[in-house]
């Protein structure tokens, strides 16, 4: 089947893939899950910005300063449109886990909040907030520390045999008592795109606000805020093509106006006297100092190239390779996929294990032929202990992946079996 991608044309746009790893190798990068490559165009945004009209946005009234203060506002118009949002809905950070901890500190400083526009959404003891288990600890650790700062109590959802949400029990987990329901839309080690539908539905019929985790979503498929329905959505520049040191919190506007800030200080601010200040509206109330503006407009030409691509491409581009690496690694003996066995809700990120090689064994043999995989338990520990395994080898594809990728990673395991020893080597001859 024919790729919906031009991989080759793809794979010209992106200067790192024509070097070379370990000893000549062709590099095949299938870490994109972790951070993927940039395209010439968003190392050309980030140099123009440098180079023509470096300032500090909304600081100054000279030339630069203006001009950088257009770009960085255009470039927040740009991310508005990718996710169909309104920009003043459209906050900077530096990552979705900056992203998400801006979240829970503001729901943590609204209860102590002096003015009590921001008390609204204030959690506190008897509280619940609720996750899954099969979040980021970007999407974990924060919410724990939010429950030790707070007293509130921490709840989530299981998961199945299979690599889905257990959502057997959603109406009880999710109950009178929850404030804020945290869940990824796509998980970066089992590859399963979760039904929000449901979830978000049953948080708001309680009166809980939902917070998307999109970091491994937004970069591969469609995401509109609006058919979403969450309160909040968080990703990161550097896993969609774009730069890293930004990311991007979109949250409801009624919401994040109701919100006392996180960090305080220069350009968010309203009013400024020595005995207390008050605060500028949303987007600017969430950031505070001087904004990451190369890595902004180097994010804006990454969503542009993506829409350029046509988000409903690369997202069967990546469904055709899954279902191609799916079908290859299952077929060798030995090798157990992580996670939902077919393409059936799923993206392009697929986790293993291959008996009789420790995952770290794995991935240094792939490494040593050129291909970049991830090891590990992928920031996500508690589903590895789930599924009793102490690590897996990930595989995550993009726009530039193609089946010849697919192709070395398979023959990599199949390397790798022999390597150490755990199935027959087959030769011409037959089986030594
Ligand atoms: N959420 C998910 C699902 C992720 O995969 C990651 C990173 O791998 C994060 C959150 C955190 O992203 P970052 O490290 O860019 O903040």
């Amino acid at each position: 089947m024919p790729l919906p991608l031009d991989v080759e044309a793809i794979r010209a746009d992106f200067p790192i893939l024509t070097r070379t790893v370990r000893d000549g190798k062709r590099l095949v990068y299938l870490d994109s899950g972790a951070t993927s490559q940039k395209p010439r165009s968003v190392l050309d945004a980030e140099r123009w910005f440098y180079e023509n009209v470096n300032a500090a946005p909304h600081r100054g009234a000279h030339q630069l300063a203006e001009e950088a203060t257009a770009a960085y506002e255009a470039a927040r118009a740009t991310i508005g449109a990718f996710l169909g949002a309104p920009e003043n809905e459209i906050v900077f950070t530096r990552n979705s886990t900056e992203s998400i901890n801006l979240v829970a500190y503001a729901l943590s400083n609204a209860a102590t909040a002096k003015e009590p526009e921001f008390r609204r959404y204030a959690v506190g003891q008897g509280d619940e907030i609720v996750v899954t288990e099969m979040e980021h600890h970007a999407n974990l650790l924060p919410w724990q520390q939010l429950c030790e700062r707070t007293g509130a109590t921490l709840r989530w959802l299981g998961l199945t045999d299979d690599g889905r949400l257990d959502l057997s029990d959603l109406d009880t987990v999710v109950n009178e008592r929850t404030k804020l329901v945290a869940v990824t839309q796509q998980s970066n080690i089992l590859g399963t795109i979760n039904p929000l539908g449901g979830i978000i539905a049953r948080a708001h019929e309680v009166g809980a606000l939902v917070l998307v985790d999109g970091a491994q979503s937004v970069p591969h498929q469609k995401v509109d805020v609006t058919e979403l329905g969450a309160d909040f959505l968080v990703f990161s520049g550097h896993k969609m093509l774009g730069p890293t040191g930004v990311g991007v919190l979109w949250g409801r506007y009624d919401v994040l106006d109701a919100l006392p800030p996180f960090l305080t200080g220069g350009s968010m601010i309203e009013v400024v006297r020595m005995e207390g200040s008050t605060f500028a509206a949303p987007p600017q109330r969430f950031e505070a100092g001087v904004p990451m503006s190369a890595q902004v407009i180097g994010l804006a030409a990454a969503a542009d190239y993506l829409t350029a691509l046509g988000m409903d491409r690369v997202q069967q581009h990546e469904e055709v390779l899954t279902g191609y690496a799916l079908e290859q690694l299952q077929a060798i003996p030995g090798v157990t996929v992580i996670g939902p066995p077919d393409t059936v809700a799923r993206g392009g990120a697929i986790s293993f294990t291959v008996d009789g090689v420790h995952p770290h064994d794995v991935g240094q043999v792939l490494d040593d032929l050129g291909i970049a995989v991830r090891v590990g338990h992928h920031c996500a520990w508690p589903v590895v202990r789930r599924y009793g395994v102490p690590a897996t080898t990930r595989a995550t594809f993009y726009v530039h992946t193609g089946y010849d990728d697919v192709d070395a990673l398979v023959e990599g395991v199949r390397e790798a079996q022999r390597f150490f020893g755990v199935v027959p080597a087959v030769t011409e001859g037959g089986t030594n």
